[in-house]
């Protein structure tokens, strides 16, 4: 499904990122690995998605930095000759109620979340255009589509990634670019494994957490040809939780 195509996945060291990159080297394509701080972390991913028969490298680079994602884009882009699809899946939390939040967890948040995403389309905004080819796929979260209490923060910068997407994919579809959003609802991963998963499980109508499969499921559907007239849309993967 996806063979012959180069994937672009941040925050892939683990987690949902790293399911998504093993789905898609399962599916055949070549996979780039973004990661921030982690690289053993990274290396055991790449060696694991290697395994798969695929090209896989791992590329340290912090997201909230755009000058580092337009070197890391040029790095990919020279080892791999081409990108065709760009997971930014790299996120983070500082949960605490508004009134407590510091102004440097607002700001970490927004940056790393929102303007990740933005500073890595940018960065591979054009070689996609050049190509008359491209599928973005931008996780947002639930959080995102119908707020949650101690995180607004989060919920600030995941409703901005739907903002985003929907932008660009107004501003690339001429160019055969889709760009659409996954909103998860409660994944099992270590952002969520501090959680009281069963305060949460009453108000999740499947009554049970996604695994990061579950959504790996759906990227693997919006990165290949069997989405290609679905842009701008906003696939929720919670279990109903936000319906
Ligand atoms: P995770 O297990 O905490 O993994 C986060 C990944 O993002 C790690 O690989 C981390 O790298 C990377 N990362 C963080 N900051 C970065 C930066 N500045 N530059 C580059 N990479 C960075 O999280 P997850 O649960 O898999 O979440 C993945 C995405 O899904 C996030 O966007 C999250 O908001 C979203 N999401 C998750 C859930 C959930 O329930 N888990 C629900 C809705 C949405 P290091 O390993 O180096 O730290």
């Amino acid at each position: 499904m996806l063979k012959g195509r180069t994937a672009v996945i941040t925050g892939a060291s683990r987690g949902i990122g790293a399911a998504i990159a093993r789905k898609f080297a399962a599916l055949g394509a070549d996979i780039a690995i973004i990661d921030y701080g982690n690289p053993d972390v990274a290396e055991a991913t790449r060696k694991s998605i290697e395994e798969l028969g695929v090209k896989a490298k791992a590329y340290l680079c912090d997201v909230t930095n755009g000058e580092k994602c337009k070197e890391t884009v040029k790095s990919i882009l020279d080892e791999f000759g081409v990108i065709d699809i760009l997971v930014n899946n790299a996120g983070i939390t500082r949960d605490n109620l508004l009134v407590m939040m510091e102004e440097s967890d607002f700001d970490a948040v927004i940056d790393t979340n929102l303007k990740g995403c933005f500073n890595m389309i940018k960065a591979c905004g054009r070689t996609f255009i050049k190509k008359k080819y491209g599928k973005i796929i931008n996780i947002s979260s639930i959080s995102g589509l119908i707020g949650l209490p101690g995180q607004a923060n989060y919920s600030a910068s995941k409703a901005g990634v739907i903002g985003l997407t929907k932008a660009v994919a107004k501003e690339l579809s001429g160019k055969n670019v889709c760009c659409n959003a996954i909103a998860p609802g409660f994944i099992q991963t270590d952002m969520t494994k501090d959680l009281d998963t069963e305060a949460y499980l009453a108000s999740i109508p499947m009554k049970k957490l996604g695994t990061p499969e579950d959504v790996a499921n759906v990227a693997a559907f919006l990165a290949s040809d069997m989405s290609d007239y679905i842009t701008g849309e906003v696939i929720r993967v919670d279990g109903g939780i936000a319906m």
